[in-house]
């Protein structure tokens, strides 16, 4: 076992990003785990420095490192700034978003039983941008899949299903209607899963797809979805199991993997104690798990497992904040998840 710390980028980011983020970094530190935070800017935090909105020593210090944590970033509109997320995703080609989405004990839901990670391709189809006005009143948005692109999302996400011991992979498509493009990103699902006889794979059109997912989440391990599909139905999915404030995400690279929780910068209550750090913990959770993958630190493993148990005991307990229907602020709600972290196993 290696006692080396991991180096990792903080980004705070804005409104409630410092607070939450802020929150996540105790708990890791109070569980052992070995990471040096390395903080660096974007968003409005980066402009108020005179940085842009984005900064170069942003994306190379993750680019060093290979990860980062990050808050949510605020991008202002109608000045012409591209939003921090999608330059980050084209950037350091991010090409995998992973979002597991399950039950939390004591949050509010209209299902138990879910427990579903949803993997999209976060490169290409319709979200190429490419847009033509063909004629006065007609435009056009091309769709773009490239045998590249599908192949390797599905080559991820089957890896991972292989790694976590997962059962099944279901890809969502249209291929019926889009016989090229959800065409050829079935081809190459069904290549890559030739590769994994011991994981369970099938195919439904969207539309019965989301009604099956409605009806009975608990029927679905893992779902494989281009883009757009996938920023639906992830969205869709987090709803299932009580929204988007207790859904952790990340964003995945060849080389760089950036952690964040799905929320946004709730301005409402920025600065006011009052935000839940619940998802951005479950996205720490989810780094220390990749970097335990990538570098081989078991013991990261056994950290993500502790607080894992940790923030389950607290909620179980009825211990929440406020916009899941409990009384506690920020700190209170991480001292209780720190709390019940347990002594570290042996080993
Ligand atoms: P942005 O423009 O950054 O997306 P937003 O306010 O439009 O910000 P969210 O930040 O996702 O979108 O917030 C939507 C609502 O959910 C707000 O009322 C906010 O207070 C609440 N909310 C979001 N995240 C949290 C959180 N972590 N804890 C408590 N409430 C939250």
């Amino acid at each position: 076992m290696s006692d080396a710390f991991i180096e990792a980028v903080l980004i705070p980011g804005d409104g409630i990003g410092p607070e939450v983020t802020g929150a996540a970094c105790r708990v890791l530190q109070a569980a052992a785990a070995p990471i040096r935070w390395i903080e660096c800017h974007a968003g409005l935090a980066a402009l108020e420095r005179n940085l842009p909105v984005l900064p170069e020593q942003t994306v190379e210090a993750i680019r060093r490192t290979g990860v980062a944590l990050k808050g949510p970033c605020t991008t202002p509109v109608g000045e012409g700034f591209v939003s921090v997320n999608v330059q980050l995703r084209k950037r350091l080609d991010l090409y995998a978003a992973v979002r597991p989405v399950r039950n939390l004990p004591n949050v509010p839901s209209r299902f138990q039983g879910v427990d579903i990670v949803v993997i999209r391709e976060n490169t290409e189809g319709l979200y190429s941008g490419i847009e033509n006005e063909v004629a006065p009143g007609v435009v056009t948005s091309l769709k773009v899949a490239t045998e590249r692109a599908c192949s390797r999302i599905a080559a991820w996400a089957f890896r991972y299903a292989a790694r976590r011991g997962r059962r099944r992979v279901t890809v969502f498509h249209k291929a019926n209607i889009l016989k090229l493009t959800d065409g050829l990103f079935l081809r190459c699902a069904r290549a890559v899963h030739e590769r994994y006889p011991e994981i369970a794979y099938d195919e439904m059109i969207i539309d019965a797809g989301c009604m099956k997912l409605v009806q009975d989440p608990s029927a679905f391990d893992m779902l494989l979805l281009e883009n757009l599909y996938g920023d639906v139905v992830s969205d869709l999915c987090a709803g299932l199991v009580g929204g988007l404030g207790v859904v952790p995400g990340a964003n995945i690279g060849e080389d760089c993997a950036v952690f964040e929780a799905v929320h946004g910068t709730a301005p409402d209550i920025a600065g006011r104690g009052l935000a839940n750090p619940l998802a951005v913990i479950m996205s720490a959770t989810m780094m220390l798990n990749h970097l335990a993958e990538t570098r081989g630190r078991e013991e990261l493993r056994r950290a993500a497992s502790r607080i894992r148990t940790a923030y389950d005991r607290a909620l179980a307990e009825g211990l929440r904040t406020r916009d899941l229907g409990g009384t506690l602020g920020t700190a209170e709600f991480t001292e209780a998840v720190i709390a019940r972290l347990g002594e570290p196993a042996a080993g």
